[in-house]
């Protein structure tokens, strides 16, 4: 069967059948049966469901990481293909099932290839990158303690970039995605006497009015970040002022110089809407994931070895940062390495990550299939 037959095949199998994170029990079961078929040595239940193929080659070299996740989203499929997800409400609605049929494609070739190659090839497998726990809980329960990888590259596919391309971009390339909750404090009351009140739900309106004010305000515009808010919630009756109303939102910012700046300009813009209305507030914040930043030398290797071996694919190389948050960032922490984007974009379709139609092409599995390849060439061949 021709690779890109097997990577489809293997594609539509696992859309068909998604499963929410820290719940990929078949999906980690189809690919360690694949990896073992295809002669890989296999480590399960890594970090939950986590999977992690092993193909050593003859001769000593060195050990390179190729990673991807498994997790679905719980999002009911409006996309009318014949392989749509039987797991109503759930759906690879972020392309997660596109990852793991490349990198599977990309071991079937190494496998049939084995002689050219020498060193170690790890192909790992993460759950849960969707609530962003996945990689920390597969390093923490020995990821590399039988081989350190010297090189790592995740991938994945992104709608803003054309199917056939890819985008390889040194430095940020996602967000710290944090989260936060303020209360508002006030006095309740009734809605005729708003003068004997403190009225939180005004300093909710001020606080969401001036965090974004400073948000534009008073942050470096050259600089990716935002804030919004998804949730505000207060109050029982029409005519009754509550006395305290709860807001949560998330921050997201590329340097932790911009996220320090702010979680000050939230307390800043809090602390003044409540005082504006006699009230007080307290803001609970908690740092999520931090940014991906792609290593510089490695973005360096990987540029020469896709004009050494793919001159035809098309590399973008600036304008890739994005706000969304990614936990490939705990591998980069360890080892140096690159999050290589494959773009699934094409005309006329839903290019949008986690939308209920949303779909990668075949033409981004051939297109990952090749990058990922040459790498292994690049870093691996004798
Ligand atoms: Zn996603
Ligand atoms: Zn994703």
């Amino acid at each position: 069967m021709p690779n890109l037959e097997y990577m489809r095949e293997i594609y539509e199998t696992l859309h068909r059948h998604p499963e929410l994170s820290e719940q990929e029990y078949r999906t980690a079961d189809l690919i360690a049966k694949e990896l073992e078929y295809l002669g890989f040595a296999v480590r399960r239940n890594i970090g939950g469901t986590g999977v992690v193929g092993v193909l050593e080659f003859d001769g000593p070299g060195r050990i390179l990481a190729l990673r991807c996740d498994m997790d679905a989203l719980p999002v009911q499929e409006e996309s009318g293909v014949a392989f749509a997800s039987q797991n109503p409400g759930v759906m690879h609605a972020c392309g997660h099932d596109s990852h793991m049929a490349t990198v599977l494609g990309v071991c079937r070739l190494a496998a049939q290839q084995r002689e050219r190659f020498a060193g170690t090839l790890l192909a790992v497998f993460q759950p849960a990158e969707e609530v962003v726990v996945g990689a920390r809980a597969m390093l923490e329960q020995g990821l590399f303690a039988e081989h350190q990888p010297d090189r790592i590259v995740g991938i994945h596919n992104w709608p803003s970039l054309p199917a056939g391309s890819i985008g390889l971009q040194a430095g940020p390339i996602t967000a710290f995605a944090d989260r936060f909750r303020v209360t508002f404090q006030g006095a309740g009351g009734h809605g005729a006497v708003p003068h004997k009140t403190a009225d939180p739900i005004a300093m909710a309106a001020a606080g969401v009015q001036n965090a974004f004010a400073l948000a534009q305000r008073s942050t470096d515009s050259s600089s990716p970040q935002t804030l919004s808010f998804g949730l505000i919630q207060g109050g029982t009756r029409f005519n009754v002022i509550p006395s305290q109303v709860v807001a949560e939102g998330t921050v997201r910012t590329i340097s932790s110089e911009d996220q320090e700046k702010m979680i000050a300009n939230l307390h800043r813009a809090f602390a003044a809407s409540a005082k504006l209305y006699g009230g007080d507030y307290d803001l609970e914040y908690s740092r999520g994931v931090p940014a991906v930043v792609n290593n510089r030398d490695c973005v360096e290797e990987l540029a020469g070895i896709f004009a050494a071996e793919i001159p035809e694919v098309p590399v973008r190389t600036h304008g890739l940062a994005s706000l969304i948050g990614e936990d490939f960032t705990y591998y980069l922490e360890k080892i140096p390495g690159v999050l290589l984007l494959i773009g699934s974009g094409q005309a006329g379709a839903v290019n949008e990550l986690h939308h209920p139609s949303f779909l990668v092409p075949p033409k981004t599995l051939e297109t990952g299939c090749r990058a990922l390849f040459s790498i292994v060439k690049g870093y691996l061949e004798e």
